[in-house]
């Protein structure tokens, strides 16, 4: 199948990211393989998973069997909660290379930053992601989950912004305040969730733009994000929806749709998942 046409953003440092990728959480190392192979023969060029995870060794097989090279990934992974201290840091990241059969990753994130735990003190944990980032074995290092205090903090104690925050973002949870900030600040933001983890499909404005557009709920949502210019990477192991997910690259919302998905932010109540100043799971 050939390869479509995705765009690509600019990161900070001049690296370039597909706008659309293939999200892994929950995807199990049984289904993984396969899913992913599938993904990447479809034309998805952007692979996200985490340590957290636990499939990065399928997704390191899948790459290698895809034929693809390396080089033409863009290949995201992130620093597990139990692995802050830099000793830790230093003996996961050179797991995640092993896992992941490669000598970098193209974005290596902090999965969240626990203010509450480890003494607060993500700015050590950043400090070490930068020395993957100088060996050139992460081209590009980010954080996840980060909120504006957290990145400010980040920026007075080591004068280095990361070049992508990775959080949540749908429109039942736009996330406005923190999407300006990057826009200041030059940060790259990548929406997880896209599709509110499904939640989102029964709505009736999501429903009606859908039947109006011709497209379905997931689609709409999706360039609903991708029009904001969002990097996402929706999940899915069925096939069907995998392609459905990535045939979002011929058509525009109309100005209605826009505010009508606009409308649907709930604010704090909108969000599915931890909230990042005191999630503390390790
Ligand atoms: P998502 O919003 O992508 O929703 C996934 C769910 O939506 C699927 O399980 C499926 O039930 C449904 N779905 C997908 N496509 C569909 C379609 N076309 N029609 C109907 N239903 C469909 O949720 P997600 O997996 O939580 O998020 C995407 C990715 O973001 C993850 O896989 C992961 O890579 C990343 N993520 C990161 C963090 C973080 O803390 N950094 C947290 C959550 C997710």
């Amino acid at each position: 199948m050939s390869a479509l046409p995705i765009p690509t953003l600019e990161l900070s440092n001049g690296y370039q990211i597909p706008q659309l990728g293939f999200g892994t959480y929950k995807i199990s190392a049984e289904d993984c393989v396969d899913t992913v192979k599938y993904a990447l023969d479809l034309g998805i060029r952007h692979i996200d998973t985490a340590q957290m995870y636990h499939n990065e060794a399928e997704v390191g097989r899948a790459i290698e069997e895809s034929g693809i090279p390396r080089e033409e990934i863009f290949l995201t992974t992130k620093l597990n909660n139990d692995k802050h201290l830099p000793e830790d840091a230093r003996r996961s990241f050179a797991q995640s290379l092993e896992d992941l059969r490669t000598d970098y990753v193209d974005l290596f994130l902090i999965h969240w930053p626990l203010p509450t735990l480890y003494g607060g003190d993500f700015v050590q944990t950043w400090r070490t992601l930068l020395e993957f980032e100088q060996q050139g074995r992460a081209r590009t290092v980010g954080v996840s989950n980060f909120q504006i205090p957290h990145l400010e903090r980040l920026m007075k104690e080591t004068g280095v912004m990361p070049a992508v925050n990775q959080v949540e973002i749908h429109p039942h949870f736009a996330n406005n305040q923190l999407r300006s900030f990057h826009l200041e600040h030059n940060i790259l933001t990548e929406a997880w969730s896209p599709l509110a983890r499904g939640t989102i499909f029964g709505d009736e404005k999501v429903i009606s733009a859908a039947k109006r557009l011709g497209k379905t709920p997931a689609q709409v949502v999706l360039r609903w994000g991708i029009e904001r210019g969002d990097v996402l990477f929706p999940k899915s192991v069925t096939p069907d929806r995998i392609k459905e997910n990535l045939d979002i690259f011929d058509f525009q919302l109309d100005e209605q749709t826009k505010a009508d998905l606009d409308s649907l932010d709930k604010g704090e109540d909108g969000r599915t998942g931890s909230h990042p100043d005191t999630m503390a799971l390790l």
